[in-house]
């Protein structure tokens, strides 16, 4: 099988109480598991066999797009947290938050409210341009901005099986405890690179 579910680098009940030990069960186990072995399936015998991830979301349409703007979109999320990561942006991507949003909270705010705002199922990216702006995008479904030639930096997952276990129908609520999990040398690392 040409792509792999890489192993997450922390414990499956790291992120309580956040994100329950039973959400990653089914999450990552189970709904990103199912999404590389379908791209896998799809992909066989076919000119996307030897492609990167990035050129086949960047080629494909329809059901393959799908397939694989999902694992990458669930390997980018799962990837950001850590329950000892740093808590708060610094450097550069801190300055360019003030900068556009003021302050740190407001920028949350803003991402959370785009969150919130998504009807039905998708995800609230952060993403950056060749300049370093940052953008809030709204994304429906398997969206993805690097799709619209920009960078993506974060992402909140708010389909339903990303919460509901825990939160039931609060996604506000989760959008809002997430920021106590996301490791921010992540984040700087994906601005800066
Ligand atoms: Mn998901």
């Amino acid at each position: 099988m040409k792509f792999t579910q890489p192993k997450l680098p922390y414990a499956q009940d790291a992120l309580e109480p956040v994100i329950s030990s039973r959400t990653i069960e089914y999450h990552y186990g189970k709904h990103e598991k199912a999404y590389i072995d379908t791209l896998n399936k799809l992909i066989e015998g076919t000119d996307y066999e030897n492609m990167a991830l990035e050129d086949i979301i960047l080629k494909s349409d329809g059901k393959l797009f799908n397939q694989a703007s999902q694992a990458w979109n669930h390997i980018f999320y799962f990837f950001q947290f850590n329950p000892d990561g740093y808590r708060e942006p610094s450097g550069t991507l801190r300055s360019q938050i003030e900068k556009q949003f003021g302050t740190l909270d407001e920028f949350k705010k803003q991402v959370e409210e785009a969150g919130v705002a998504v009807f039905g199922s998708g995800y609230v990216w952060v993403a950056k341009d060749e300049n370093g702006e940052l953008y809030i995008q709204q994304a429906k479904n398997a969206e993805n901005p690097m799709t619209q030639g920009l960078k993506p930096i974060l992402t909140f997952d708010v389909w339903e099986h990303a919460y509901y276990l825990d939160y039931q129908n609060l996604r506000a609520s989760y959008l809002h405890k997430l920021w106590d999990i996301l490791d921010w040398s992540i984040i700087e690392m994906r601005y800066e690179n």
